[in-house]
């Protein structure tokens, strides 16, 4: 065991794009787990969009505060142990933060199996995958033969939802960054068509792309694409909340669209918004399924991982970007 902690701290609050001034790496000696806890050294850290909304205020966790360790779901080997339910050796996950060792309450960390690699455990098993399944299928209900749309779709959720909605029987189109990321979404996962957000023709692309509407629209990103895609949906679509990230890196969000209402009521539509953990019960009907698809080929798992706990700033930040492609995470 090491004798430094390096840890990353949230050094300033940013008030428009985050930057690598918004964080400070510090060494302290490692923590001591106490009666209750375990002692977790860092594997992977999870780089997700979330990370930076935290920085905006109390979400469905309270708001960051300057000074502390950055807040991360990571992946992590226990130690040492101060609690019967985990042993040296066992692995876990939980919001661990950005740092090489944590001492936390064992109750507060979810035992994971040890398998390889051990990356899909932070991509296709963890957040990632369980927020595609169950965004898709329990939120989307998508039915064979509707065209399903994905947003942020060469991203970690995103390109899951697209190749399970592939798997359901539906027709897909990915809305992404660029004619490489299109290109990849179409020869390698079999999206049936993808859009370039960024080449200045969203609204003619989409439209050509989807010439039968939408029935299922997964939003990750919110503002103009989900304002586009709410005008191709069919009577009857399901537009699936996620996430929105257009507007978490910015001081100036997007306002609301005055004419979603109107919008929802012509076409019947249902908004349905959700977070990962409301399905926390069901997760082993999940993990069954996501296995077996990776398994028969089905399921293709795109990773992007980077070296180094120094890195972790850098990472979120070009992730943020749009710098990766599937899921990104750092390996400490
Ligand atoms: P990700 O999709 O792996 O990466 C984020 C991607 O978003 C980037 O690669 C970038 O790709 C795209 N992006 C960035 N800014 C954009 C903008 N202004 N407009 C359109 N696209 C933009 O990240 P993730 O962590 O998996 O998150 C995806 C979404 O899922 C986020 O909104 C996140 O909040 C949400 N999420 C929700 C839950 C839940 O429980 N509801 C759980 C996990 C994640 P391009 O190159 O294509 O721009």
């Amino acid at each position: 065991m090491s004798e430094t902690n390096r840890q990353i701290l949230l050094d300033q609050l940013p008030q428009g794009p985050l930057g690598p001034e918004h964080f400070r790496l510090i060494e302290t000696p490692p923590p001591q787990a106490a009666a209750g806890e375990v002692l977790v050294r860092t594997r992977y850290i999870s780089l997700d969009a979330a990370n930076r909304a935290w920085m905006m205020g109390a979400t469905y966790r309270s708001a960051l505060g300057v000074g502390q360790v950055m807040a991360g779901t990571a992946l992590a080997e226990v130690v040492d142990s101060k609690d019967p339910s985990l042993e040296p050796g066992d692995l876990v996950s939980g919001d661990i933060g950005w740092q090489d060792y944590a001492a936390l309450p064992a109750k507060t960390l979810t035992k994971l199996p040890n398998l390889e690699p051990l990356s899909h455990l932070m991509s296709v098993y963890g957040i990632a995958g369980l927020t595609a399944y169950f965004g898709l299928l329990d939120c989307g209900q998508p039915n064979a033969g509707e065209t399903v749309v994905v947003s942020a779709a060469a991203g970690s959720v995103g390109s899951l939802v697209g190749q399970i909605a592939k798997i359901k029987g539906c027709r897909v189109v990915g809305i992404a960054g660029g004619a490489e990321k299109c290109a990849w979404l179409t020869q390698v996962l079999g999206f049936d068509a993808a859009v370039d957000y960024k080449d200045g023709a969203l609204r003619r692309q989409l439209r050509e792309a989807v010439p039968n509407g939408i029935d299922v629209y997964f939003d990750n990103v919110g503002g103009e694409i989900l304002d586009t895609c709410l005008f191709n949906m069919n009577v009857h679509g399901r537009v699936v909340g996620c996430g929105a990230i257009s507007a978490y890196d910015t001081a100036a969000p997007p306002p609301p669209l005055r004419a979603v209402p109107g919008l929802i009521l012509m076409r019947r539509l249902t908004m349905r918004g959700f977070l990962v953990m409301d399905f926390d019960d069901q997760r082993e009907r999940a993990l069954t399924d996501l296995q077996a698809w990776v398994a028969s080929g089905q399921l293709k798992v795109q990773e992007d991982i980077l070296e180094g706990l120094e890195n972790t700033p850098r990472a979120l930040i070009g992730l943020l970007h749009g710098d990766n492609l599937g899921k990104r995470m750092v390996r400490v």
